[in-house]
């Protein structure tokens, strides 16, 4: 239902002001997750100098509360009740799975947590920054800073090659380094190297995939939120891609948002939240 691009992605293609070259450079010699913490650290610095109120990131404050959320759409004369009241609480550093069967609300929430779309009542608090009560403008600009998002079907922009396309959330707001050198940073990460210049019509499904990572990362977000990573792909590469989202967690204490059919990746998750008909089922 709100399977689109990410709407950074869609500000920063519709030509939002690039951010200046800034003062950091990766040295060639720094390599792998050493090199992902480095300039995550950095990151970190600049989201907590430059966005304070928005962004606190201390360890008290969780990384995502949904605190009572409904959502009902009308159909017909009728509204039907789609998520019923969901509260729940992620620490940072957390890998959690969404889990429920299919109907149950799983996208809807994950649509409100990012910011996508909007719940009927109830609250949304990334890093304790309340987005369901932002205005668009402060809301673009938190969704670029600290929410990436991994959708089923990829959705990378099919004109631009693997490092364009994680550049892209770069060019939105302050972030500190080369789009380019941050780009090929976490291109490198995803194990994707030989790939940089390849449109996504040239990658296979977990190598797109990898590029969508790499691109929900670019801005060292506090929290990465993946609808059914793992939906598009054969068991290789989904385990691949599972494997990876493990590694990145512990080299990078990001938090991941994971709502998944597929038992491999909720068994992999620190916990899992089962969602039935827009509840959170207690069993
Ligand atoms: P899941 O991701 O768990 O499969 P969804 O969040 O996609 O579930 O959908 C939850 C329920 O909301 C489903 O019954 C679905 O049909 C309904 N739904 C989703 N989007 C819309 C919409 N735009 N209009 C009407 N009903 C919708
Ligand atoms: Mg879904």
């Amino acid at each position: 239902m709100w399977n689109a691009a990410h709407p950074c992605i869609l500000e920063a293609s519709a030509g939002q002001i690039p951010c200046r070259d800034a003062p950091h450079e990766i040295s060639p010699a720094e390599t792998g997750t050493d090199q992902l913490r480095k300039g995550g650290n950095q990151m970190d610095e600049q989201i907590t100098g430059t966005q304070a109120s928005t962004s606190t990131r201390d360890a008290g404050t969780p990384a995502l509360e949904a605190i009572d959320i409904t959502k009902s759409l009308p159909l017909g004369r009728e509204r039907i009740a789609i998520l019923k009241g969901i509260t729940l609480r992620i620490a940072h550093g957390e890998l959690v799975a969404i889990v429920g069967p299919s109907g149950s609300g799983k996208s809807t929430l994950l649509g409100i947590i990012a910011g996508l779309d909007s719940p009927t009542a109830g609250r949304i608090l990334v890093d304790g920054a309340d987005i369901t009560r932002m205005s668009e403008a402060k809301l673009a600009q938190v969704r670029n800073a600290s929410i990436g998002m991994v959708f089923q079907a990829f959705n990378l922009i099919p004109t631009l090659t693997a490092q364009e396309n994680v550049e892209v959330p770069l060019y939105v707001g302050r972030h500190p380094g080369r789009p380019s050198a941050r780009a090929k940073e976490l291109l490198a990460l995803v194990g994707l190297s030989h790939r940089l210049k390849n449109r996504p019509n040239q990658l296979s499904g977990g190598e797109q995939q990898r590029v969508a990572v790499a691109r929900a990362l670019a801005t060292n977000p506090s929290i990465v939120i993946m609808d059914e990573p793992t939906g598009n792909l054969d068991k290789t590469n989904g385990d691949n891609v599972l494997q990876m989202i493990r590694e990145l967690r512990a080299a990078t204490g990001t938090t991941f948002v994971i709502a998944t059919h597929d038992p491999d990746v909720a068994a992999a998750a620190d916990r899992a939240i089962r969602i039935v008909d827009g509840l959170i089922a207690t069993t």
